[in-house]
Order: C-alpha cells, then structure tokens, then sequence
C-alpha cells in the first residue's frame, strides 16, 4: 500500500500546498492496482492531477465536512459530470450524510444533479461510526473522533498492513483504538503547545500526536496538517519528546509505503 500526499496544509491552502487530501495505492493478487482517494480538501484537485487521471480513481471517502477535507470536490464534480468519456459510471463517494446538499449548497443550486446532464456523477455512501466496507483489497473501518463536526478517522488494512489516518481531532479513545498497531500512523498536529492551548476538542498540538503513537505502538508516526502559520519543526519536536519511533513531517507529493514494521511485530511476537 502507498500513500500520495497530494495536499497536507491545514486549515487552508498554503501558499506551498493544498489543504488534506492523500492517495491511497494498492495492488491486488490479480496485479489491478485499485486507487482510493483519502479528502478533497481547497486547492487539493489541481495537484491530483500532476499524480493521476481523476478518471482513474475507484473511490472517495471524506473524513467530515470541513471545507479544507471536502470543497474540491466541487471540481472532481464538475470533472465526472462533464467528462467526454462515456464509461465513467458512478463515483462513489463515502461521507457524513449531508454532503451532496453541502455540495450543491456551494453551487447554488436545487438538488444533486449538475447542470445540463441526466444523473447525479457521484454515488453518495453515508459514514457512521464504527462502520467497516472494502473498496477492492481495502478493508476500512470508521471511528468517529473529536472534532467540533462530525469526523472519522480511518483505519485501512489490506493484506496484513495497516494504515490508520486521524482525520481532524483531539485526543480521544476513538484515535488510540483506529490507531493501535498501526504499521503507519498518519495523524494531524495542526496545534502547538502553548500557543494554542485555549482550544479544546479540536486539533492535537504535536505531543499529543506523539502521545497517541506511543500509547497505540505504531510502527511509523506521519505528522501532517500543520498550518501556513507554524513552523512545522515545532510540531515535530513536541511529538519527538514523547514518542521514541520513527517519525516524519509529510510534505506535499510526498510518497509514502505502508508496509509491516518488522519492530512492532518483534515487540507484539516478544510478548
Ligand atoms: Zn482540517
Ligand atoms: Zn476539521
């Protein structure tokens, strides 16, 4: 499994980066590679094009309705609606419940069908918690997190390897247990210690994030979501002060494998 970092600005565009959203690669037995994008945040769709065809993509799953997880959909819309091919079918799109009226909201427009065509481009799937479904070799597990909306993060796994994504949230029992074990932890720090510490159930600093990894013993902690206005090294170092493995601040079109963390399995194979 790998994972494309298409944007990872938090909050909003940067001036370097789109906001969240990432591309999830896997092959399966048959060697079709099966590709699932993870958020559409602003300004995220221009890059997803420098890595792949839109039309290539198999699904869409949303983590909530923030417009730096979900606006740039309103393009991918407007992409498959009008495409010249003809054998696109239906997207599907896995989401909190009120996105195609979120959607057509932005647009202005009555109901979920765009302008001048016959059907609605996008097959809408409704998020719960604790839901699991498989897109191809992808299993995906929801676990609803601590955000001022509604948000999931998502566990994925696909032949052994586990990749768990925080979405946007503050530390809670949700994150440890979607997080616990994971070969690669991708998790937001879009706050800092100190200065941000008037906000609550809304973002983690770095050491919570650090904190997390290291009570779920993940194999690899991935920073993402840091905002224009920090330096990401401050995230990076809160988190390094707590948690001992390996960890990375991703950068955008950044490629990263997902594959078994042969120190995790020695540690689980040890007890
Ligand atoms: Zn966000
Ligand atoms: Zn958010």
């Amino acid at each position: 499994m790998r994972v494309h970092v298409i944007g990872c600005s938090g909050s909003f565009a940067g001036p370097t980066g789109a906001a969240s959203s990432y591309l999830i690669e896997h092959e399966d037995a048959d060697g079709r590679l099966w590709r699932v994008l993870m958020d559409l945040g602003s300004g995220a769709f221009g890059p997803l094009q420098q890595v792949i065809d839109p039309a290539d993509l198999d699904a869409v799953i949303i983590s909530h309705l923030h417009p730096d997880h979900y606006l740039d959909l309103t393009g991918l819309e407007v992409f498959w609606a009008y495409h010249s091919r003809t054998d696109l079918g239906k997207l599907p799109i896995h989401a909190p419940a009120p996105l195609p009226d979120r959607i057509s909201g932005v647009l202005g427009r009555a109901g979920h069908v765009p302008d001048g065509v016959k059907t609605a481009p996008f097959d809408y799937h409704v998020l719960a918690d604790g839901l699991r479904f498989t897109i191809g070799p992808l299993e995906i597990a929801t676990h609803a997190v601590l955000h001022p909306v509604e948000a999931y993060g998502f566990r994925i796994t696909a032949e052994g390897v586990s990749f768990a994504y925080s979405g946007d949230t503050d530390s809670c029992q949700a994150l440890d247990e979607l997080a616990a074990g994971a070969d690669l932890f991708l998790c937001e720090a879009g706050y800092i210690e100190g200065r941000d510490d008037h906000f609550t159930g809304v973002h983690l600093t770095g050491r919570r994030a650090g904190e997390v990894a290291a009570r779920a013993g993940v194999g690899r902690l991935a920073l993402t979501h840091i905002p224009a206005w920090t330096d990401p090294a401050i995230p990076l170092a809160e988190a390094r002060e707590v948690h001992t493995g390996p960890i990375t601040m991703v950068r955008p079109m950044d490629i990263l494998d997902v594959s078994r963390s042969p120190d995790r399995h020695a540690a689980r194979n040890a007890q």
